[in-house]
């Protein structure tokens, strides 16, 4: 049976050393959020962000803005929000409202206060093994696996899913160890190789969105499965692994929800104490 890998409590144990580090700062550290519409995924993602950020002593000031802002507007309110010195760090829920480009509204928030890591600044420097600010899920993953004590020098790893915020930068961040990284996607799927590349991993990390995805009778012995996705299932939130089956064959398997989920929340405060730093 797996060893359970619990985000919520590392989250804790993290979230004590910021607000320690908090506590030293001259002034309270705001992280400015910007919500546009009413989409339910995002409205509980803010709740959580918010119950975080002053849980360790951060000011969390959220910006509600219409439905039907204009692209134009927004870029506006960074702007504003870039020069203004009492706010360190600027975030932009998703989705964004059709027609604004999420890629040139993240390239608006200056790199230092980019707390999400997705400025093409700081995926630039993650590119030569020099980031200052990561994204928050592939860095919440990197955390579960540093508590494993595994030494990921040479070992076979499979990344499925290679979007921009979770599977791309994360593989980066495991060839920085020297992890031999297999990035598994659609196309893999559909060229019927998937289940081949995941009986051998050793490090399986899934971030796709697709309920029962992995089937467990696929996990390697002895692996450390790490579950990025989240899918509601009538009235249950499940992960894109097959979690009884999995967890019989695997060393170390993340629950969902319970794993990835609060650690992303507690990189990005993580992310806006480094914000803060930067900013000095
Ligand atoms: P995305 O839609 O941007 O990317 C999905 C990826 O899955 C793509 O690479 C796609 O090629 C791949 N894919 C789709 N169908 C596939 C299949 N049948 N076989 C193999 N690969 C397939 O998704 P995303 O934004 O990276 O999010 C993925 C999941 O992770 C979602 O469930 C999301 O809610 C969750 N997520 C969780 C956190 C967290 O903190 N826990 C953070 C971000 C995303």
């Amino acid at each position: 049976m797996a060893n359970l890998l619990e985000g919520r409590l590392i989250a804790e144990e993290i979230k004590e050393g910021l607000r320690r580090q908090i506590q030293g700062l001259a002034v309270k550290p705001v992280l400015a959020s910007l919500l546009a519409g009413n989409n339910a995924g995002a409205e509980t993602y803010v709740r959580s962000q918010k119950k975080t950020a002053e849980s360790i002593g951060i000011e969390y000031k959220l910006h509600k803005l219409d439905a039907d802002i204009k692209e134009d507007d927004l870029i506006e309110l960074i702007k504003r929000l870039n020069s203004d010195k009492s706010v360190n760090g600027i975030i932009v829920q998703m989705p964004l409202p059709n027609g604004i480009d999420y890629r040139k509204i993240s390239r608006c928030i200056i790199p230092q206060k980019d707390v999400e890591g997705m400025h093409p600044d700081n995926l630039g420097k993650l590119l030569f093994g020099k980031a200052t600010i990561l994204p928050c899920t592939p860095a919440a993953v990197m955390e579960l696996l540093r508590v494993t004590g595994l030494d990921l020098y040479g070992k076979e790893v499979v990344v499925v899913g290679h979007s921009e915020i979770v599977g791309k930068p994360l593989s980066l961040l495991l060839l920085e160890k020297f992890a031999t990284v297999t990035v598994a996607h659609i196309g893999t799927s559909q060229a019927g190789k998937l289940q081949d590349h995941i009986r051998r991993a050793e490090v399986l990390i899934v971030a796709v969105g697709k309920a029962g995805l992995i089937r467990g009778e696929w996990i390697k012995d002895g692996a450390i499965v790490i579950d990025v996705g989240i899918n509601r299932v009538g009235d249950k939130i499940v992960g894109d692994v097959e979690f009884e089956a999995a967890e019989r064959r695997a060393a170390y398997i993340t629950p969902v929800p319970g794993g990835v989920g609060p650690l992303t929340v507690t990189m990005l405060m993580r992310n806006l104490i480094e914000a803060v730093r930067l900013q000095l």
